[in-house]
């Protein structure tokens, strides 16, 4: 109907151009071009934007925000979680928790879950007064950054922080301040805490009652991180802390992921709209790419939006596919912009051992040829440790992979690395490091293609 519309729209439009034209006053032409509409849209009683929820009963139910009733496939976590908590029911010292596993396994969703349930359960028992505290560290990478950030979520509008200027001893002052007048049980959860890169804030706030910071009040600790190499890295002082109890979230397999996204899909979409083979393909992916469910519901979204941009009365497989394609690419171009040249460097040298079929590889094997871009391009190499930074940072983007192996009798381990993803699609976000350094010999024949030829033959062929 809007298609309708908008060609009787222009079909006026171009009629009163034409009179603007020969009468050279545009601003009548506007004036009666708007008129048109209006005359148009009161005769047929119609805006421009229209309802098509033909499909979604609920689209928001596949959104980051949205928290589902229940937790499908994760009972054995959740029950380690809830055993950890009970000490805030039992009015005693509460435990510090840490949960680590990758992101989008459910990490967040499990303590929300949890936490939500505490808060109402604690009210029957009139000898606990609890008080929650949640912090997303994301985008704070100091202790003094967090420090500031829970005095001013303790306080009230009227008396908060700056976020700079105070010694860090006055701000952590401040901060038992207000966490010792709050009095009974405290939870302090620090989400994605792997964001902060100094770990007093990790020492002293586990400690504070310990060290005397605290006299009224219980605290407990629960931190999360989605970075596995975070915890090994924390000192020993701090791990045990920290670290009290630990719960590790593994990554979901394909079935877990098909029974998250019935359960949101029941939400989100009218009954009979799937095709069956939606779900578990949704599913397939997400376990293949790792085991995020994140990931799977933002496919199911995609894939729901691009039926609906179809006018499709049913989801099919063809849309997933079409979702995914759309998806990785964009994930694949955020990923690649945001590293540095030195990254895209470590990347495109990956790349072309990947194509001489060189791969899997070790990173003393993927220097020389590291090593010879960066050259190309006018750079000093990195010395090996800091293009290992760089194969690691790629790695959890998820643009290469990495495997642990065992070096034999001597006992040691090394890393290999392997490309994941479609040499096309990585090509087409290095343009830049394409242009420094050049073309090798084994990208050629992914380059060349309609829309690439062009900016290909203008690239120094590399010998
Ligand atoms: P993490 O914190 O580990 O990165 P989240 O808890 O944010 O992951 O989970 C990612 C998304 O997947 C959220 O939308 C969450 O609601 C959903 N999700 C994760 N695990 C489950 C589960 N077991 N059941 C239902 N939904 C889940
Ligand atoms: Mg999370």
């Amino acid at each position: 109907m809007v298609k309708e519309q908008r060609t009787k729209w222009w079909g006026c439009d171009r009629a009163l151009f034409k009179y603007s034209q020969n009468s050279g006053n545009s601003g009548r032409s506007g004036f009666i071009k708007n008129a048109c509409l209006l005359l148009h849209n009161q005769t047929t009683s119609m805006g421009i934007f229209e309802r098509d929820t033909d499909i979604y009963r609920d689209r928001d139910a596949l959104r980051e925000d949205y928290q589902p009733e229940e937790l499908v496939g994760r009972d054995e976590e959740l029950r380690a979680y809830q055993t950890a908590l009970q000490p805030v029911i039992n009015a005693e010292q509460p435990n510090n928790i840490f949960l680590y596993g990758k992101t989008g396994v459910g990490k967040t969703a499990a303590t929300r879950y949890l936490l939500s349930h505490l808060k109402e359960d604690v009210k029957q028992y009139e000898d606990i007064d609890f008080n929650l505290v949640f912090l997303n560290c994301d985008g704070l990478i100091s202790s003094y950054q967090i420090a500031t950030r829970l005095v001013n979520e303790l306080r009230d509008d009227s008396n908060q922080i700056s976020t700079t200027g105070y010694p860090r001893s006055s701000v952590y002052e401040m901060l038992w301040e207000e966490l010792d007048e709050l009095g009974g049980t405290v939870l302090v959860v620090l989400d994605e805490v792997d964001h902060v890169q100094d770990d007093s804030i990790l020492y002293q706030l586990p400690r504070a009652r310990a060290n005397g910071n605290l006299s009224s009040t219980k605290i407990g600790i629960i931190g999360i991180s989605n970075d596995f190499s975070f915890r090994d890295d924390l000192s020993p002082k701090v791990k045990s802390s920290l670290c009290e109890q630990e719960i590790h979230f593994p990554a979901y397999d394909a079935d877990d992921l098909q029974k998250i996204l019935t359960q949101r899909a029941t939400v989100a979409f009218y009954d009979d709209v799937l095709d069956d083979a939606v779900i578990p393909l949704c599913a397939a992916y997400g376990a293949k790419d790792a085991g995020d469910a994140r990931q799977s519901i933002d496919l199911l979204m995609k894939t729901g939006d691009i039926a609906r941009d179809d006018n499709s009365e049913i989801v099919t497989e063809e849309h997933v596919e079409r979702g995914r394609r759309n998806l990785e690419r964009g994930r694949i171009e955020e990923g690649i912009n945001g590293l540095t040249q030195h990254g895209h460097l470590v990347l495109y040298a990956l790349l072309t051992l990947d194509l001489e079929q060189e791969t899997p590889v070790r990173s003393r094997d993927i220097r020389p040829r590291y090593s010879l871009f960066a050259e190309r391009a006018g750079r000093d190499p990195l010395v090996p440790r800091r293009m290992r930074d760089h194969l690691s940072e790629l790695a959890m983007l998820g643009l290469i992979s990495v495997t642990e192996r065992n070096e034999g009798r001597r006992g040691g381990t090394y890393r290999e690395y392997d490309m994941d993803m479609s040499p096309e699609l990585i090509l087409s976000a290095l343009d830049d490091v394409l242009n420094d350094v050049g073309v090798h010999e084994s990208v050629k024949q992914h380059l060349i293609s309609d829309t690439e030829s062009e900016e290909t033959t203008a690239l120094t062929d590399f010998s």
